[in-house]
């Protein structure tokens, strides 16, 4: 088994972020269940504007080499009508840019085009089921699966890096060996797996169980095998089981691991068939607050989309000072935590979800609850 899971990663990430987080607008015209965001019809009145928007990606520029990755995200970037403007803006400059739109009529050839000639390489897209029962339930529009799809074969067409970012729930877990196989069918460059917290309109949506995240973590071991690279969100913890299984079992299944990987494995046996690839699960040691850094749209700096507490504002506030200097950043990237985060081995590689334990604990500087290390401990 390869992996390139590293084991220290001690002050990698203190100087420059890897990915900033622009939510350029909360406007989006879709309504998902589980939305991060609570996007709504219409953007807010303090919004960044352009000008700003230039500002911040100056202010990203000025690390030099080498430089973040700008993502435009929202509610859904395509809601902005400076979106190509200021994407050739970060081009010009060097910074590398990334889009995370939604599937809407404001998806369209041009627009592609037009940002592929700005400069922009990859693209995101949600999927959150292997068919269109499941994943309209959550888009709230029928159709938007079909949609979703032929959206990836233009991406593809226009030239993008592909992403898929599928949010696991109690509701479509068995669903996932299903949507690896859409992937490789459709030659989908990255799988990024969300694990739901409990947060925006996602807080009335069931997650799964850490005994659960851990048997997905090891089933997304397996499916990096198929074409496609793996990572996570909200899971760092899938470090942890990337290096067990290189440990542990080379090029082999994990045994005992329970009933939700057992049905996920066999599934993706029974699809894709056995691969003798390597895995695809390259994790630069992130977390929320390190390496991540988020600025929602009124220009809030958040250490990620998921753990809403402001640390400054870009109107008032240079991003990398905060970035650099924040006493709560400090402490996250310093692996600083309370309870079995702390004492794990792995509190430097992996560190748990931040976001998750303020959404249970409201201590960003908690264990996470949804690492099967945490729920199995007396904390
Ligand atoms: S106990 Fe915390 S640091 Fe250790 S693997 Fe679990 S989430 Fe990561």
């Amino acid at each position: 088994m390869d992996s390139s899971v590293e084991r220290s990663t001690e002050g990698q990430f203190d100087r420059r972020p890897l990915l900033v987080f622009w939510e350029m607008t909360k406007a989006c015209q879709l309504a998902c269940f589980h939305c991060r965001a609570d996007a709504q019809l219409i953007g807010g009145p303090d919004e960044l504007s352009t000008r700003e928007g230039v500002e911040l990606i100056d202010s990203i520029a000025a690390l030099g080499r080498p430089r973040p990755i700008l993502i435009l995200t929202g509610g859904d970037c395509l809601m902005r009508e400076d979106i190509v403007e200021l994407a050739t803006y970060a081009h010009s400059l060097n910074v590398p840019v990334a889009i995370a739109p939604s599937v809407t009529e404001k998806l369209t050839s041009s627009t592609l085009q037009a940002l592929r000639r700005a400069g922009v390489k990859s693209a995101s897209l949600s999927l959150d089921g292997a068919n269109a029962s499941t994943h309209d339930a959550v888009r709230g529009v029928t159709g938007h699966f079909d949609a979703t799809l032929r959206a990836i074969v233009e991406l593809k067409r226009h030239g993008f890096t592909t992403q898929i970012n599928t949010t696991v729930m109690a509701s479509n877990v068995r669903e996932l060996a299903d949507v690896a196989q859409l992937l490789q069918q459709l030659k989908v460059n990255v799988w990024e797996v969300f694990f739901l917290i409990t947060t925006g309109r996602g807080a009335e949506v069931e997650a799964t169980s850490a005994t659960v995240n851990e048997e997905v973590c090891h089933f997304l071991v397996n499916a990096s095998r198929y074409g496609f690279t793996v990572r996570t969100v909200e899971a760092p913890f899938f470090r942890r089981v990337a290096l067990e299984r290189r440990d542990q079992s080379p090029g082999g299944d994990p045994s005992g691991v329970g009933e939700t990987y057992e049905f996920l494995r066999s599934r993706l046996l029974q699809l894709l068939g056995p691969s003798s690839a390597p895995v695809r699960a390259p994790s630069a040691a992130t977390r929320d607050g390190k390496g991540i850094i988020f600025v929602g749209a009124n220009g809030d700096i958040y250490p990620s989309g998921f753990l809403p507490i402001a640390l400054g504002n870009v109107r008032n506030d240079n991003l990398i000072d905060v970035y650099r200097d924040h006493d709560l950043l400090h402490s996250i990237r310093g692996a600083d935590f309370v309870g079995p985060c702390q004492s794990c081995e792995q509190s430097d590689l992996c560190g748990g979800s931040r976001s998750r334990a303020y959404a249970t604990y409201e201590n960003p500087l908690a264990s996470d609850p949804g690492c099967v290390l945490v729920s199995g401990s007396s904390h």
